[in-house]
């Protein structure tokens, strides 16, 4: 199998360093390069690298040197996990100099030409990626992003509904985890005994990425799906998983049996970092939890449980994913998958 060589930006971050851990002997990328802010530059990760992750760095970055996030790299591709702030100008460049940019930042998902992919869910938006060279003059570069990590947690659950039985409305409460702010992240003063119900420019995302998502691709745009999405969202003191408590409201009746069925029989993809359940639907009256579910299918799988009718809506249920793996750097990881198996990388 060929292996393409990959550059991180942002490799010394929470997701960063997700995606080292994730790449370490992934048959299809060899990691060839380092970028970080000027802190980093220039140090070898090692020593640049606050690494909090429960397994030991991975012998093969130990040494390489950090590099400033400026095209070119040594590489075949980047993923990206830069702060917003410099992701932008950042992640452009590098498509302008012909880098595929698979990226995590929330700067390019909402362009009209820029695919914000599931990639379980809107393969088809890849046709972006031409319409994108083209108003944009890209040659062999381009930018592909995935969800928000909250939005991961209900999208794929919502295709599932929607594709059967149209959705309406939805109605979404987040309880997101600490990892989900990076590294420092929210201070231990802020978040031990407590709920935070705020997290700075969270709602709009969730209120509007779904609609994106699950839209159609037609002549060369997305028509975005037409349901709306109330949100709030909230900190909550656990380390790794965000869960989301939803209720949905369907164009179409359904029986709960029908709803259980189409979440769970929504197709996986035969990917190296597929799961083999894409949505795994609990039965037990107190599950899904992020310690015991976050790791589901290796953290790609989406957990959902507490799904019943509901007084106000139609159904309603709990639903939970690995913020840094299926909400980030795994979910990346796929769609960089994806995109070599279709011939665009
Ligand atoms: P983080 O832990 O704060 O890491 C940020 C990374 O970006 C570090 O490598 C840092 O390098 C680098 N960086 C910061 N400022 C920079 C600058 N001015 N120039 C160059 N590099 C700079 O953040 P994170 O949680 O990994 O998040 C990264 C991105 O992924 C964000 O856009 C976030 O919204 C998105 N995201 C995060 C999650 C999650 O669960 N954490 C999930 C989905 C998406 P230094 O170490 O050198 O400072």
């Amino acid at each position: 199998m060929k292996k393409y060589r990959v550059g991180i930006l942002g490799a010394t971050g929470t997701v960063g360093q997700r995606f080292v851990q994730l790449l370490e002997n992934h048959p299809q990328f060899e990691i060839t390069a380092l970028a970080a802010s000027d802190r980093s530059a220039g140090k070898i990760f090692a020593d640049a690298c606050a690494w909090k992750l429960a397994q030991a760095m991975p012998d093969n970055v130990r040494n390489i040197v950090v590099q400033p996030i400026e095209p070119p790299l040594d590489c075949d591709l980047v993923f990206s996990s830069l702060p917003s702030s410099v992701a932008r100008e950042t992640e452009e460049a590098f498509a302008r100099s012909g880098f595929p940019v698979i990226s995590n930042s929330s700067s390019f998902r909402m362009e009209e030409d820029v695919p914000l992919l599931i990639a379980e869910i809107n393969q088809e938006h890849l046709g972006l990626i031409e319409v994108q060279r083209r108003r944009r003059g890209f040659s062999k570069g381009f930018i592909v992003t995935n969800p928000n990590c909250s939005v991961i947690t209900f999208a794929p659950p919502l295709a599932a509904l929607d594709r059967k039985f149209g959705v309406e409305a939805v109605f979404v409460t987040t309880m997101q985890a600490i990892s989900g702010a990076g590294y420092p992240g929210v201070a231990s003063m802020d978040i031990s005994d407590n709920v935070v119900p705020f997290i700075s420019g969270e709602e709009p995302k969730v209120e509007t990425e779904a609609q994106k998502i699950l839209g159609a691709f037609k002549n060369d745009a997305i028509q975005r799906a037409d349901f709306v999405v109330s949100a709030q969202c909230n900190r909550v003191p656990v380390t790794d998983g965000h869960t989301a408590s939803v209720r949905v409201k369907l164009r179409h009746r359904a029986t709960l049996e029908d709803v259980r069925a189409a979440l769970a029989n929504f197709p996986s993809l035969g990917l190296y970092s597929s799961p083999k359940h894409f949505i795994s639907v609990c039965e037990e009256p107190d599950r899904p939890q992020p310690r015991l579910d976050r790791d589901n299918g290796k953290g790609m799988t989406i957990t959902v449980g507490r799904l019943f009718p509901d007084n106000i809506f139609d159904y309603r249920f709990v639903a939970l994913s690995h913020n840094t793996v299926r909400g980030a750097a795994g979910a990346a990881i796929l769609n960089a998958e994806l995109l070599i198996d279709k011939g665009l990388i």
